[in-house]
């Protein structure tokens, strides 16, 4: 598995960062669309988070002919009947928002809420060349805060809190973040699947 190369597909920088930082010691390089001369932003039209990572992993292997691997992920709230889930980046005002706006959006529509049980999901999806697929799945349970705290990761991060601490995973800085969140736990489970087919 060490010295396997990945394009990442997404243009997402918050994920190819954490793909980076947990893929990297492990020996894997990790290249980013941009790097591999891709430009697609692939339609995320499933229902789920497993076909939209293999859409988006499939479409940049085909258009790069390298091993591509893509993350679904998503904030599932209970009290949204956990939603926004595949919905997140849509979540709100959509594209056109920034992280920012989406979670204080979150943050409006769970006004009085008092269950705040939330969970990250991740779904990692591998398309090789020749036509194989590798899949991992990861989950980190946690609570939605009443207001946001700490500058670092991306998206809803400032608003998350996983179980067994009390920082939001913004303030818990990414050495925490790698170890325990819904992307650490997929991509050690993408590891094991890659380890096999070695
Ligand atoms: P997608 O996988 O491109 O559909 O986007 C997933 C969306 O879920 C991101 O744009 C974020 O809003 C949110 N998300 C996924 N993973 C994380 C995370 O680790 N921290 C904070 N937000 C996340």
């Amino acid at each position: 598995m060490s010295g396997q190369r990945f394009v990442l597909a997404s243009g997402n920088k918050g994920k190819l960062r954490e793909f980076r930082e947990i893929l990297e010691p492990m020996g894997m390089q990790v290249v980013s669309q941009a790097e591999a001369g891709c430009a697609l932003d692939v339609e995320e039209t499933g229902e789920t988070f497993e076909e939209n990572a293999y859409l988006k992993a499939s479409a940049v292997c085909a258009a790069t002919g390298l091993p591509a691997v893509a993350d679904d992920s998503g904030l599932c709230v209970k009290a949204l009947d956990w939603g926004p889930g595949v919905h997140s980046a849509r979540f709100g005002g959509g594209k056109a928002w920034t992280d920012q706006q989406k979670y204080e959006y979150l943050l409006e529509k769970l006004a009085g809420v008092t269950d705040r049980e939330a969970k990250f999901v991740s779904c990692i999806c591998c398309v090789f060349p020749d036509g194989s697929v590798l899949r991992a799945r990861g989950e980190c349970p946690g609570r939605i805060l009443e207001a946001p705290a700490g500058s670092g990761g991306f998206g809803y991060d400032p608003v998350f809190c996983p179980d067994g601490y009390e920082g939001s995973f913004a303030s818990l800085g990414e050495d925490v973040k790698n170890q325990i969140s819904h992307r650490a736990r997929a991509l050690a489970g993408f590891a094991k699947e890659l380890e096999g087919r070695c």
